[in-house]
Formats: C-alpha cells, sequence, structure tokens
C-alpha cells in the first residue's frame, strides 16, 4: 500500500477537529480576492466611461454599482471573518484536547518512556515556540489557497487581455509576454523543487536548535530561589552561549544554500517579469489594442498575478520545510497501547478479600540494563498492614507500581485470587487501588472536588476524613469549607496549601475511594513528626478494614504494622514483624533502624 503523504494526513486529521474551518476560509478567501478585483475592474470601467465620453447619467449610474458591489462583498468578508475566528477557536480547542487526550491515554509505561516524554516535548515547544507542525501547515494552507484565488482570477483578466492583444498588431510581443511568465513559474519553480529537500533538514536542524537556546529562555529547571542562593547565572549563560553559537552555525551554513540557491532565481525571475509585463502592456495601449483604463486594470493583476506566483512557490518551499514537525506529531498519534486489557471482571465483595500473590517477579525499566527488582515472591493476605522499608533505589516504589499494574513484570507473573492480575477488566482491576504517590497532584478545583475526585461529594463524609488524617484546624480556617478553591489558578480566592497539608488532602482523597487496597508511598514525608506520630497512632483506625502497605523512611512508623518487608537493591531480604527483624543483629533492618535510633530514642 502507498504511504500517505504526511502532510495531507496530518492535514486530513487537523481538520477533522473542526470540519466547517477550511470550507469557511475557502469561501473567505473568494471575497477578500473578488473585492479587490472588483474594484480594480471597475476603476478601469469608469475610466474607460470617463475617457469616452459618456453621459452622466450613465456614469453616476456605473459609480453607484460599483460602490454597491464593493459594499456588499465586504460586508460578506466582514461577517466570514467573524465565522472563521470562531470556527478557528474551536478548531484549536478539540486539537490540543486530542493532544492531550493521546498523551493521558497512553499506558503508563510509555508515559514515562524518555523517548516518548521526548517527542511530545518537542512537539509542543515547536508548536507553541517556533509555530512549526499544525500551525504552520495551517498557516500554509491559507496562504496556498490565497495565491491560489488570486491566480484564478487573474487568469480570468489575462485571459481577457491575451484575446485583445491577439487581434491587434505586433501580436507577437504577447507571445513574449506569456514565455516570460511560464518561464519565471517553471524557474521559480525548479529552483525551489531543488532547495525543498535541503531546506526541509534545514530548517528541522534550526528548529532543534532554538528549542535549546528557548529552554534556557523558558527558565528550564531554573527556579528563582536556587538561582539566587546558588549564582547559577554564570552556567546558564555559558549554556546559552553554546548554544548560541551552535545555531549561529548552523544558520550560516544554511545561509548561501537558502538565499542562493532558493529565494535568489525566483525573484529575479518575479522582477523580469513585472518589468516585461509593464512595458508591453503600455505598448500595446499605444498602439490601441486597449483602451486606458484597461492600463490601471491589467498591471494591477499582473502585479498580483507574480506575487501570487511568488508566494505559491514560497508556500510550497514551506510545506516541504515543515514536514518533518508534522512526522513529528503523526508519529505521537501512531503511538499505539500494547498493555493487555484483560475481559475478567473483577468481583465486587463486600469482605475485600483479594489475596494478591507476586511469583518469581522481575522487572527491568524500558532503557535500562540493570533490573529493578529481582525475585520478588510474596502473599498479600486481606486486611493486613504491610510495611515496605529500604533505601533509596531499593525498589519500593517499583513493586508498587507493579502492584497496581502500571507496569507489568518482566519476569514472573502476579496473580490475584488465583489469576494472573493481567486476566482482569485494567480499569476495574485499577479500582481496588487508592495510591498515595509520592509525586501526587491535586487540582486547581474546589477542595470537595479534591477529596471526592468527582463533580459532587458527600459533606459528612469529606469533613470527617479530613479531620482524621489532621487537616481538621486548617479546615475550621476555611470559611468556605468544601466549596474553597485549591490552588490561586482559577481562583484569586484559591488557597495555597503547604506541601503537609496537600499531602493530608491527598491522603483523604485515597480513603475517600474507599477501595479494598490503600498504598501510601511515604505518605508523611512532607508531614512534621508530630502530625506524622498522630496520624500513624490513629491509622489502624482511619484504614479499618482495608489492606494496608506504607512505604516508609521513618522506621520507628512501621512498628505498628503486622508485617515489615525490608527491600535492598530490588529483592526482598526480610520480611517479619518489628520485633523478629529487629533480634536479628546481622539483617538489613537493625542496621537501618539503628541508623535512625538516635533520632526516635
Ligand atoms: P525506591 O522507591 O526504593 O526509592 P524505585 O523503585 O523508585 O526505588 O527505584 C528502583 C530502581 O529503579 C532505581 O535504581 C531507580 O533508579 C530505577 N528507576 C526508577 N524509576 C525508573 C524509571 N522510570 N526508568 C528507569 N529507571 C527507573
Amino acid at each position: 500500500m502507498k504511504k500517505e503523504n504526511t502532510t495531507l494526513r496530518a492535514l486530513r486529521q487537523y481538520s477533522g477537529y473542526n470540519p466547517k474551518y477550511f470550507p469557511l476560509c475557502v469561501l473567505q478567501t473568494i471575497f477578500k480576492n473578488a473585492s479587490f478585483f472588483f474594484s480594480l475592474w471597475m476603476t478601469a470601467k469608469i475610466v474607460d466611461s470617463l475617457y469616452s465620453g459618456m453621459e452622466k447619467r450613465e456614469l453616476y449610474l456605473l459609480v453607484v454599482a460599483a460602490l454597491t458591489g464593493i459594499l456588499f462583498i465586504r460586508s460578506v468578508a466582514a461577517i466570514l471573518d467573524r465565522q472563521v475566528e470562531t470556527a478557528l477557536e474551536v478548531l484549536e480547542n478539540h486539537e490540543a484536547e486530542a493532544f492531550y487526550r493521546k498523551a493521558l491515554g497512553l499506558d503508563y509505561d510509555k508515559i514515562e518512556n524518555p523517548d516518548i516524554r521526548q517527542i511530545r516535548r518537542k512537539i509542543e515547544e515547536n508548536m507553541h515556540i517556533n509555530m512549526y507542525g499544525v500551525i504552520n501547515m495551517r498557516e500554509n494552507l491559507l496562504e496556498l489557497m490565497d495565491s491560489l484565488a488570486n491566480l484564478a482570477f487573474s487568469a480570468v483578466l489575462f485571459a481577457e487581455m491575451l484575446s485583445l492583444i491577439a487581434a491587434a498588431p505586433f501580436r507577437w510581443l504577447g507571445l513574449i509576454l506569456l514565455a516570460a511568465l511560464i518561464a519565471s513559474v517553471a524557474g521559480g519553480f525548479l529552483s525551489r523543487l531543488h532547495g525543498n529537500k535541503k531546506g526541509a533538514a534545514y530548517w528541522d536542524e534550526v528548529g532543534t536548535q532554538m528549542l535549546k537556546e528557548n529552554r534556557i529562555g523558558q527558565g528550564y529547571n531554573v527556579s528563582g530561589m536556587d538561582n539566587r542562593i546558588y549564582r547559577q547565572q554564570p552556567i546558564i549563560d555559558e549554556l546559552y552561549r553554546k548554544y548560541s553559537l551552535e545555531h549561529m552555525k548552523v544558520m550560516m551554513n544554511g545561509w548561501w544554500m537558502r538565499f542562493s540557491f532558493l529565494e535568489a532565481p525566483s525573484a529575479v525571475f518575479s522582477w523580469l517579469t513585472t518589468g516585461a509585463s509593464y512595458l508591453i502592456i503600455c505598448l500595446y495601449c499605444t498602439l490601441g489594442a486597449f483602451p486606458v483604463g484597461s492600463v490601471i486594470k491589467y498591471v494591477g493583476y499582473l502585479r498580483k498575478l507574480t506575487e501570487g506566483i511568488q508566494t505559491l512557490l514560497d508556500t510550497f518551499g514551506r510545506v516541504k520545510e515543515n514536514e518533518p514537525f508534522l512526522g513529528d506529531y503523526l508519529r505521537f498519534f501512531d503511538i499505539e497501547n500494547d498493555m493487555y486489557q484483560g475481559g475478567l471482571a473483577v468481583e465486587k465483595r463486600s469482605d475485600k478479600r483479594f489475596d494478591i500473590s507476586f511469583q518469581n517477579v522481575s522487572f527491568r525499566y524500558a532503557g535500562s540494563d540493570d533490573f529493578a527488582l529481582r525475585d520478588i515472591n510474596l502473599d498479600l493476605r486481606s486486611g493486613e498492614r504491610l510495611a515496605v522499608v529500604g533505601m533509596n533505589g531499593s525498589g519500593k516504589t517499583t513493586f508498587v507500581k507493579l502492584l497496581c499494574r502500571l507496569y507489568d513484570p518482566t519476569e514472573g507473573e502476579i496473580l490475584m485470587n488465583d489469576f494472573n492480575i493481567r486476566k482482569y477488566d485494567y480499569r476495574q482491576y485499577l479500582d481496588i487501588f487508592s495510591v498515595v504517590f509520592q509525586d501526587y497532584n491535586l487540582l486547581a478545583v474546589p477542595l470537595g472536588n479534591n477529596v471526592s475526585c468527582a463533580a459532587a461529594w458527600n459533606q459528612e463524609k469529606a469533613e470527617r476524613l479530613l479531620n482524621e488524617v489532621g487537616f481538621g484546624k486548617r479546615y475550621g480556617e476555611m470559611p468556605r469549607g468544601l466549596e474553597t478553591p485549591v490552588y490561586k489558578e482559577f481562583d484569586s480566592d484559591g488557597v495555597e496549601l503547604s506541601g503537609g497539608e496537600s499531602q493530608k488532602v491527598a491522603l483523604a482523597r485515597a480513603l475517600y475511594r474507599d477501595t479494598p487496597f490503600i498504598i501510601l508511598d511515604e505518605p508523611t514525608a512532607a508531614l512534621d513528626p508530630i502530625a506524622e506520630a498522630e496520624i500513624y497512632a490513629r491509622f489502624d483506625e482511619i484504614v479499618g478494614d482495608k489492606t494496608a502497605i506504607y512505604i516508609s523512611h521513618r522506621l520507628s512508623s512501621c512498628q505498628l504494622c503486622d508485617r515489615i518487608l525490608v527491600f535492598h537493591e530490588g529483592r526482598i531480604v526480610q520480611s517479619g514483624t518489628h520485633q523478629e527483624l529487629l533480634s536479628d543483629e546481622t539483617g538489613k533492618y537493625y542496621e537501618l533502624w539503628h541508623a535512625q535510633a538516635q533520632y526516635y530514642a
């Protein structure tokens, strides 16, 4: 099967975001161009009538007809302008929505995949900073429509002029004009074709280069606070200098190619055509081939004609230049989810009995040589309180991500009630977990929506949970209660929450879902020790009959758990209660505990 042209495919997808937009643009372009040609044509007619001594009454009628026609065309054009503006708004909204939906709908391992992140960032930055990609395609298409409409109107007048010249003496001069025009089009076109391939590669390189500079300009990874304290400016300046120099080099290399091969020949051809046509039109007027008014008309449209041809050629060049950027855009939409979705319904159990078993599970991240998890064997008993401890990078978070099936194991399998978790309907499987991840997010919407994760909330339940997680005092200070907007993005009355406060809201949100499993990945890292102690003291009560898994760095918090798993370098090296683990003086737990004991004596 023949592969569809990148630009055409991108255009098909893009125009689908609002099928009305481009047809409206066609109409708008026709009326815009009609307005110019009609004015020119009527002006020529009026001048001719003046010369030919037309009667006053008829002349007035002609002027009135011209004005009425212009008024009509302009009014329609103005109405179309509004329509096009609105249609563009809709189109852009739908496009942005489709892009973000695609990004959010990707399998989790793809969202985290470094290559896919990079392509997404490239598309967004190219689109919004350098205006390449679909925006560029839209602009090109509008230019193309404009020059085609222009050419179509010119062609009518050109035919009229040629027929008059054909009847006049020295008609061979007309042939020269025609030949010059054709040579201009062909010459310009050939020089474009020659440069297009190089041009596309050139602009791709310039685009990539500009992104690096823009990132620095946007303060990528630069926080104002760090910048001040650590005086990072010289490092940033150095980076900027480096990329500016590289950019300049690319531009200099391309300069010769762009202006000599691409621009110069078509500019020279168009200049020659204009000169030749002025000469010939004036000559034929003096020879009596057409009246003086027609000089205005023909000179005006011939300028438009050469402009149209020039724009047309430029646009073809830009379409080619933009192709690599559209290629990235389509490649992103082409990424397919391949995570097996399963079809088995997850039983709705009022007793929340879901037994999970890890069997020889190992896992390696895409693009990584090392296993993040190795030979994990584990039975999770319904209703137990399990603590997961270990040093940074020992695999605790990865273990949770596998449990929630954000990733599938590289080796081994995970079973739930004796079936591989891959067999369960994916959405339903996810619905049995509530997790507070380390990098959780709250939304800039009212507190109640944040807690319930829905449009409505149960007032009593939400307030009770916020109280239980220790948010009660702060909540009491909010006159609008659950209606209080979180953050100020959409509402200047919004509240900013401290790290500890937002973590408490995230905890309340996890509890509100009332799922069989609750998993807290360092849920108290941002809490002060007193708040943490209070929450842990009540955790048993708060968590109720759910199975709870806590990942914590503070071992003192884990003492009350039924079982503690100790992770080290991707393996579970110990498992047992606090007392059991502590009694093994050669074990990792003993080491970790004594490293921290001084703080929690
Ligand atoms: P912990 O939660 O115990 O701090 P993690 O589970 O986050 O440990 O990490 C385990 C190992 O996997 C580490 O070596 C870490 O660098 C690596 N790792 C974590 N996330 C990714 C990722 N998205 N891509 C590649 N490697 C990762």
